[in-house]
């Protein structure tokens, strides 16, 4: 694919994948654009499962990158009984895919040289004509657009709008990965290519499958991922969930490897407790269980003359949506088409992009919050829906 270069630049902060979604978006329209991400290494080495979208796709495809082997097909939907029957079989086709992979490979079509490792954003100045960014290591960058890729913490967001925060929504996500060929047999029956669900009062756990190490998708080299929503209370419960094994609180996840002892401990006894048999031996089979808060959060305002947020640093959709990675890919998309219609012209460009992107936004974390909160709440907000048989 030739792509005649427009002469604009712009500056990406954050290099996960709304900032590779939107760095692949813009030098598909012609942009330069320069990624800078402040961690020193590839962020490949953790991730879960992602439900593929059609926006992922479309992006991909723009950009010039293969969706041939984007994922594993779920053909249906089971609904589990506690015991561990099938309570509602469901046919529905959904293509399913994990964060490595789409990171992965869109790192590898993204040229090197443009992506700067170890570059932490420290502040943002524009003047009517420009944009710069400062780093920590004390170098600048100037472009025409800088967009804030970088995450529910948001540097770009917290210079423009300082009171706009993340709210913790009640509850986490247990997250694990488990090789295929190391599932007990009948649970690794009931799980492969569908997407199964337990629910029950406060709770539910699903997984479904996903490419496994080096993105293989032969059967046999996958891997079963699986979410587990837990309530904790925010104060008296939630700062030992993300206080790591080194004693470090972490702000709103643990990664793979790093949960404390006590903690993983704790989680493994309530599985053997509460879930449905195949359930059990999928957490017993996680080697390193991982684990985030659920978030919720919303920015009233996504540009600032030359200043574009993207992904969860604008909204963060619960993950029930299982939409944050498209809302970042959509995000680029319609970004990318509002230049070109404005001639590459920022100043034009964005106020055009703002509207629809904010209405998307806040459709995705209400339309998340309704789904959470009817799952982990409808009885209150203990946890495992103890007081259930007493409402
Ligand atoms: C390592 C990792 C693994 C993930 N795994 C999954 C998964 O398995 N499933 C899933 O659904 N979602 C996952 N997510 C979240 C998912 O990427 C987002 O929900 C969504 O795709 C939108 O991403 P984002 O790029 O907007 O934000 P994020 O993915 O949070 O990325 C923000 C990036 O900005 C960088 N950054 C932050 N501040 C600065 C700064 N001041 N200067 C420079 N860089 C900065 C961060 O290091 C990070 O790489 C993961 C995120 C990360 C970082």
């Amino acid at each position: 694919m030739t792509i005649k270069p427009t002469g604009n630049r712009a500056i990406v902060i954050g290099g996960s994948l709304g900032g590779l979604f939107t760095g692949i978006m813009l030098r598909s329209i012609g942009w330069e654009v320069n990624i800078y991400e402040r961690s020193d290494h590839n962020l490949d080495s953790r991730g879960g499962g992602v439900v593929l979208q059609s926006d992922v796709v479309e992006a991909f495809e723009r950009a010039g990158i293969s969706t041939q082997s984007l994922g594993v097909v779920a053909h249906e939907r089971y609904y589990l009984n506690s015991d561990g029957t099938i309570d509602q079989p469901m046919p529905m086709r959904q293509m399913l895919t994990s964060w490595n992979l789409l990171y992965s490979s869109m790192r590898r079509h993204f040229p090197s040289e443009h992506y700067h490792h170890g570059k932490q954003l420290i502040n943002v100045q524009q003047t009517g004509k420009e944009i710069t960014a400062s780093f920590a290591d004390g170098t600048h960058d100037t472009a025409d657009l800088l967009i804030g890729a970088d995450g529910p913490h948001s540097t770009v967001r917290q210079r423009f709008l300082p009171d706009i925060h993340y709210r913790y929504a009640g509850y986490v996500a247990y997250r694990g990965l488990v090789n295929e060929d190391e599932l007990d047999k009948d649970a690794a029956a009931l799980f492969t290519e569908r997407f199964v669900f337990y629910q029950f009062p406060n709770s539910h756990i699903l997984q479904y499958v996903i490419p496994g190490e080096h993105e293989s998708l032969v059967p046999g080299e996958r891997r079963f991922n699986w979410v587990w929503y837990v309530n904790y209370d925010k104060k008296a419960e939630l700062p030992q969930i993300l206080t790591d094994k080194q004693g470090k609180h972490r702000d709103y996840s643990v990664p793979p490897g790093m949960l404390a002892p006590a903690v993983e401990q704790e989680m493994r006894s309530y599985a053997d407790t509460v879930l449905a048999p195949p359930f059990q031996k999928l957490v017993a089979a996680t080697q390193e269980p991982f684990v985030q808060a659920i978030l919720d959060m919303g920015v009233p305002q996504m540009t600032f003359g030359r200043v574009a947020l993207v992904g969860d640093a604008a909204f963060i959709p619960r993950p029930h949506t299982a939409a944050s990675t498209a809302k970042a890919a959509a995000n680029a998309i319609s970004l990318a088409d509002a230049l070109v219609k404005h001639n590459h012209d920022v100043i034009k460009a964005l106020p055009a992009w703002e509207p629809s992107q904010l209405a998307y936004g806040r459709q995705l974390v209400a339309s998340g919050q309704q789904m959470g909160d009817r799952s982990q709440f409808s009885y209150g907000t203990s946890r495992f829906g103890e007081n259930s048989d007493t409402l």
